[in-house]
């Protein structure tokens, strides 16, 4: 699998274009869908995977499945999230949740749902490289203090995360990577 990633939208989203044997998957198309498919080139864009549905994660969602006519896959929590924190209604096609195994565009993946810092945040792993949305960041986490978050859920995901074993790469939703034995040693909040 190669990962490419790109930075988008004022808030430095980082989008995460992975590619397989069978096409591409974009993790949280976070704005400017034209750099998204200049990235993709002539491969073909088979879904887009959302850790969850804050505005600044879902933003080129709509004009990529107008463009390519690709899937959409969410946590079904996110759905009921207040459309001012996204953007509007979540367009998706598919919804996964805990412990789902898929594999699109020739990549396999687990999904574990991650709640606390939205109902549905998820953190998608393909073999050891593990996708984190805004659950987890490099020396850091995400907050829980906007609709939808819960600290006290949030508390639960990160004991989880912090008694995962292997050594998984993380890739946040903002910022640089890390991995999860260097969070789990130097990370405050696990
Ligand atoms: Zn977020």
């Amino acid at each position: 699998m190669n990962v490419t990633v790109l930075s988008l939208g004022y808030l430095g989203t980082n989008c995460y274009l992975l590619g397989g044997t069978d096409g591409c998957l974009v993790i949280d198309p976070a704005g400017e869908p034209d750099r998204v498919l200049a990235a993709l080139g002539d491969r073909k864009l088979v879904a887009i995977l959302l850790t969850h549905g804050h505005f600044d994660h879902v933003g080129a969602v709509r004009d990529l499945v107008a463009e390519t006519g690709c899937d959409v896959y969410i946590h079904p929590a996110e759905l009921g999230l207040p459309s001012a924190i996204t953007a509007g209604p979540l367009y998706h096609t598919h919804t996964y949740g805990e412990g789902d195994r898929l594999t699109l565009a020739g990549l396999s993946f687990t999904v574990l749902h991650t709640p606390g810092h939205t109902p549905g945040s998820v953190c998608l792993c393909f073999g050891d490289q593990m996708f984190c949305g805004d659950t987890l960041f490099a020396g850091s986490i995400g907050r829980t203090d906007l609709p939808g978050g819960d600290s006290k859920t949030m508390g639960q995901t990160l004991r989880r995360l912090a008694a995962l074993e292997g050594d998984f790469r993380v890739w946040p939703g903002h910022g640089e990577p890390s991995t999860l034995i260097e969070e789990q040693r130097y990370n405050p909040y696990l």
